[in-house]
């Protein structure tokens, strides 16, 4: 199969409005004749729904949590970008589009990024409108701060809690149309496969989580907003709930992966303390607006203050090593995660951790505070500095916080046309379900951004065009198609339900985390991964012999939710590994490390791999197909990512 992308012809600036004045419209009068459904209500989600019900289409919309109002989205901190320029420093359409290709480390669509910048805009203005409490300056302006990879502050927040807001301000347009009877809403539904009729999307298979009934929904398009898989490493920012799931199984019917092993690993989260610990805290990138990074300059000092016989405040400043700074002058503590993240990992390796476990490095306010006074550090992080003494115990206005990386957001995802048309016509995919625009790395509050571009902007366009050209003639939910569907969820349950062995579901998804973060985590070699593939595939046969899952299908039962998810991860990590040993260069999050620069950092290979890895899957325990999207650069010069 040859991917076509559908990337319009013509400038850059004019690829969008000539194709949205290209696509096919859908007469008003015919809309309400038209079912969508929508799995998932995060920003993608919800903003989807509110605007297709908006338009006239009967949306039936799912989740799995008690309300869409509690997507994962809701825990974004830091921001959303847009190239508002409002700030008068530089700013453009063309500058968030050049940082985020650049950003990406050159493994991303020109077409689909120029889009997400120039829709960018009118994000902002709609959220505004919808009531959403941005940040403002004194004068009553929108207030803006700066995140990594950029040096213009184009960064909109809300507090520590702009992904809360803008999802309260997506869930009130969500409700206003479950009022008026547009949207269906299924909230405790797991979607667990989709039909497909004669190879297109007609509806989907969702367990009704407190009853265990297996339902069927038909519809003209399925849309899958459904969010990233970081919990693939069992210990993640991403909420408990995350899951693969709903990718996973579209994948298994039809719709290709892409670069699965991109992986953003976070560089300011509160470090691991334990071994009975099953989720990481985020500390927003918007501290490294203010904070500091640093160790201690030689191993002798990281190793006193290991042993607490001295504290951070005790070093002088000739003490310290601001290692970002001193090795990137131009971007500072503001370099993007990717290269935040591996420098951390560096100085720990090098022995100059801290805190007791030594993998850690400081994030530092003491300059800040000196600077604009503790109340005002306070008004603009005062959640995060809470939220950081109340699960370290730690007071960061008087001694610096501890920080390391973590697994955080995943660019990989369901390969996309410029449509977000998935390779299974009539399947989408949006948000950080789909691979689409972030490349290798993914830079700090694009994702907000790029969720609320694919719902609000891109899908009420470009799914008309696949509706109009379909037409209007009702689904069949009797096809046989969805009664084999079912009866293959229902045996899978089954499956599930009958393993009585002796190890839990949650030790196979640590062994997993553990494997997926030593082996194809923040570096990764073809040594290490070619053993972490025996090593998962050893996982996945021990979990269908040793696992035990509990209770019965017809109940609320989270053993069987959660073994159905981690199965699916099992599976989607040995992808992974598939993926990252054949990407044999480093680009952004990935980092081979037989491709580094003499300064250590990530070295392209654009003869070999300018493509997007989309992965096709071809049977049970057989191995993936690989498609490869060449990408063309037209408007910028590939060049070796530089923040010095
Ligand atoms: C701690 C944290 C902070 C962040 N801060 C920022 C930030 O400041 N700025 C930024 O740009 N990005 C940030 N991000 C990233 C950003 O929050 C996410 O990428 C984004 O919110 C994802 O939105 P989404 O709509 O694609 O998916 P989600 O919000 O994850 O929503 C997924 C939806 O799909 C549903 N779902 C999933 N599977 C199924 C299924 N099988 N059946 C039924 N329903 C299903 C869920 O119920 C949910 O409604 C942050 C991420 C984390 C972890």
């Amino acid at each position: 199969m040859k991917l076509d992308a559908k990337i319009p012809e013509g400038p850059l600036a004019e690829k969008w409005s000539k194709h949205k004045f290209n696509l096919k419209l859908v007469n008003p009068s015919n809309k309400r004749k038209y079912t969508v459904i929508v799995v998932g209500t995060g920003l993608a989600g919800s903003s989807a729904a509110a605007s297709l019900a908006e338009l006239g289409y009967n949306v039936k919309a799912f989740c799995y949590q008690d309300s869409p109002r509690r997507a994962h989205s809701i825990a974004a901190q830091g921001g959303i970008n847009a190239a508002k320029n409002y700030r008068n420093d530089g700013d453009s359409v063309q500058r968030l589009f050049y940082d985020t290709i650049k950003g990406g480390d050159y493994r991303s669509r020109e077409g689909n990024v120029y889009r997400l910048a120039e829709v960018s805009v009118n994000i902002i203005d709609q959220c505004v409108a919808q009531g959403v409490p941005f940040a403002r300056e004194y004068g009553g302006l929108l207030d803006n701060r700066s995140f990594g990879g950029a040096q213009v502050s184009r960064t909109f927040y809300a507090r520590g809690q702009t992904g809360q807001q803008l999802l309260l301000g997506a869930y009130s347009a969500l409700n206003r149309q479950i009022h008026e009877g547009k949207v269906e809403m299924f909230s405790r539904h797991e979607m667990l496969d989709v039909v497909t009729v004669d190879g297109k999307a007609q509806g989907i298979i969702a367990r009704n989580l407190v009853t265990g009934e297996i339902e069927t929904h038909a519809a003209h398009a399925v849309l899958l907003c459904t969010g990233g898989y970081g919990n693939v490493y069992y210990l993640s920012t991403n909420a408990m709930g995350c899951n693969v799931t709903a990718a996973w199984r579209a994948h298994k019917r039809g719709a290709f992966f892409s670069n699965p092993c991109f992986t953003q690993i976070h560089p300011t989260c509160i470090p691991v303390s334990g071994d009975h610990q099953s989720k990481l805290t985020l500390m927003s990138e918007s501290l490294r607006n203010d904070g500091r990074v640093w160790v201690p300059k030689t191993k002798e000092l990281a190793a006193q203050l290991r042993e607490g016989k001295i504290k951070a405040t005790d070093l002088k400043e000739d003490e310290r090593d601001y290692f970002l700074e001193r090795k990137y002058p131009s971007f500072g503590n503001l370099v993007p995660r990717d290269v935040a993240s591996r420098n951390a990992k560096e100085m720990v390796d090098e022995g100059k951790g801290v805190g007791t476990s030594g993998v850690a490095v400081y994030l530092d306010f003491a300059d800040a505070i000196s600077r604009l006074g503790e109340d005002a550090v306070r008004a603009k992080y005062g959640n995060l500095f809470d939220m950081y003494y109340q699960i370290t115990d730690e007071n960061p206005y008087k001694q610096p916080m501890r920080i390391y990386p973590a697994v955080h957001y995943t660019m990989g995802g369901l390969w996309v046309d410029y449509n977000l048309q998935t390779t299974v016509p009539g399947l989408y995919a949006l948000g950080e379900a789909n691979f689409s625009d972030h490349g290798a790395n993914r830079l700090g509050a694009s994702a907000l951004m790029q969720g609320l571009a694919d719902g609000y902007f891109v899908i009420p366009y470009t799914l008309g065009d696949y509706l109009a050209t379909i037409g209007p003639k009702a689904i069949d939910v009797n096809h046989p198609a969805f009664t084999e569907t079912k009866k293959a969820v229902e045996e899978r349950l089954q499956k599930l339900l009958s393993l009585k062995g002796s190890k839990t579901v949650d030790e196979y998804h640590r062994e997993l985390g553990k494997i997926m973060w030593e082996y194809c985590g923040m570096s990764r070699s073809e040594e290490g991964l070619k053993k972490a593939k025996k090593l998962i595939q050893d996982l996945k046969a021990d979990f269908w012999k040793n696992a035990i899952v509990l209770g019965t299908n017809e109940e609320f039962n989270m053993s069987l939710e959660k073994a159905g998810r981690v199965a699916d991860f099992i599976e989607l990590g040995e992808l992974m590994i598939d993926d990252a040993l054949d990407r044999n260069e480093s680009c952004g999050g990935h980092f081979r490390v037989e491709s580094q620069t003499e300064e250590g950092e990530a070295l392209r290979d654009d003869e070999k791999f300018a493509y997007v890895a989309a992965w096709q899957y071809t049977g049970e325990n057989k191995p993936e197909a690989l498609h490869k999207e060449d990408l063309k650069f037209e408007n910028v010069k590939l060049s070796q990512r530089s923040y010095k």
